[in-house]
């Protein structure tokens, strides 16, 4: 694996820095405290092409590489992670996978909308009842002349109001993975009703939400990949989400990183910096050591996906990695900004907000152990 980075990949890492800054960061605290992002910054992002950076020129998008897909993502993390779900889960989640299953028509009518953010999309799996179990999601889609009908409901949907489009993942068949479809579901649809799911922890700022599948009615082209495909579809999705959850987490890290050399080398106690004191410079050098090796591994996987190889252990080791260190780093960040740090005037306490989410959604880490797990005895401890 090249370590170095091209110049086109350090140019992309500096535009969408200093972008970041002025448009995201300058705001953040604001839009955690109002618990909602100013959607205003969601086509300047797509000006920018965040939502299109893995997506071919001949759908509208920059068609970039992983490694620079990676870059963003850590960009993004260390500036909002509630900006980086948005863009993550509409192009990532979504569009990638209508690159990958959908039909040419779909990807006409998709993806250029999806690649410049005109059209924000979300992804629709966990329901109340089923989350880590998503392979037994209740929700049913079922066939009427040339039309499917689609009622249930569902859970924690990441861009649910404000999006577009939603994949919808519904049960066609019989019980367990095989009976489950995917279907591109526009949300103006009559019986698609969503409603916010306030008061969370971290990721504030953007729209989690429950959606209300009533007798929704959608063309027999709204199936995404064949009958019966939908739960390998999602699968597939979530393996690539997860390398865009690790690399979030790594821009958390260097966030918390920058944020704690700053304050240690000006904040004094007994009269030297912080910085000077030892057990400050171990817990300093834990973060700069994990965000190493958390980018590492996110790296990997990337660079595995470049090539056309299988990337999926890859993928869940280094989610798993990055977001639990994603949180230990933040965790100190606030130990070494003492009270400041409790505050929310500096960033560290909306890190560690931001960061536990991560070891829960797109497959928690108990999820991730349990599949690298089977990649390495051979037996699954999920049936
Ligand atoms: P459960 O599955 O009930 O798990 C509870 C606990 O049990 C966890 O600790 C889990 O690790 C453990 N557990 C479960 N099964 C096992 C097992 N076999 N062995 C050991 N331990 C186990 N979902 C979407 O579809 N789309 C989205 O856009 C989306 N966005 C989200 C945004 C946020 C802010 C949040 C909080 C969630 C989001 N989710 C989304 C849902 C998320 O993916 C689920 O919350 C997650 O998969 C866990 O499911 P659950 O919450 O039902 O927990």
């Amino acid at each position: 694996m090249d370590f170095a980075l091209t110049d086109e990949q350090r140019n992309f890492r500096g535009y969408a820095r200093d972008f970041l800054e002025k448009e995201v960061v300058a705001h953040r605290a604001a839009w955690d405290r109002a618990e909602a992002v100013d959607t205003a910054v969601v086509p300047k992002l797509g000006e920018m092409g965040f939502f299109g950076l893995t997506i071919p020129e001949e759908y509208g998008g920059l068609g970039g590489d992983y490694r620079t897909y990676c870059i963003g993502m850590e960009e993004l993390g260390r500036a909002d992670s509630a900006v980086r779900g948005i863009v993550s889960v509409s192009m990532g989640l979504v569009g990638k996978v209508i690159l990958s299953h959908g039909t040419e028509e779909q990807k006409q009518h998709w993806l250029p909308r999806i690649a410049t953010g005109e059209v924000l999309a979300c992804f629709g799996l966990t329901e109340p009842d089923t989350g880590s179990d998503a392979g037994n999601l209740r929700t049913r889609a079922r066939r009427d002349g040339g039309e499917y009908v689609l009622n249930g409901q569902k859970m924690f949907i990441t861009n649910a109001t404000w999006a577009g489009l939603c994949l919808v993942f519904a049960r066609t068949g019989g019980p367990g993975p095989k009976g489950v479809s995917a279907f591109l579901v526009p949300t103006g649809t009559p019986g698609f009703h969503t409603r916010e799911v306030k008061g969370k922890l971290g990721l504030r700022g953007q729209a989690t939400g429950e959606i209300f599948l009533t007798d929704v009615r959608v063309p027999a082209s709204a199936l995404l990949g064949a009958e019966g495909e939908g739960f390998t579809i999602a699968m597939h999705s979530l393996d690539k989400g997860r390398v865009s959850v690790g690399a979030g987490c790594v821009g958390i890290i260097e966030g918390c990183l920058e944020a704690v050399v700053g304050y240690a080398g000006q904040r004094q106690q007994f009269g030297r910096p912080l910085a000077s004191f030892q057990l400050i410079q171990d817990m300093i050098a834990d973060i700069s050591v994990e965000r190493d090796a958390a980018r590492l591994l996110v790296w990997r996987a990337a660079e595995l996906i470049e090539r056309g190889l299988p990337f999926g252990v890859a993928a869940s080791k280094a989610k798993y990695f990055a977001s639990e260190a994603a949180v230990r780093a933040a965790n100190s960040a606030i130990q070494i900004f003492g009270g400041y740090g409790y505050l929310d005037e500096y960033p560290v306490q909306k890190y560690l907000r931001d960061a536990r989410v991560m070891t829960l959604y797109e497959g928690t880490s108990q999820i991730q152990k349990l599949l690298i797990g089977r990649a390495e005895t051979g037996v699954s401890a999920f049936l």
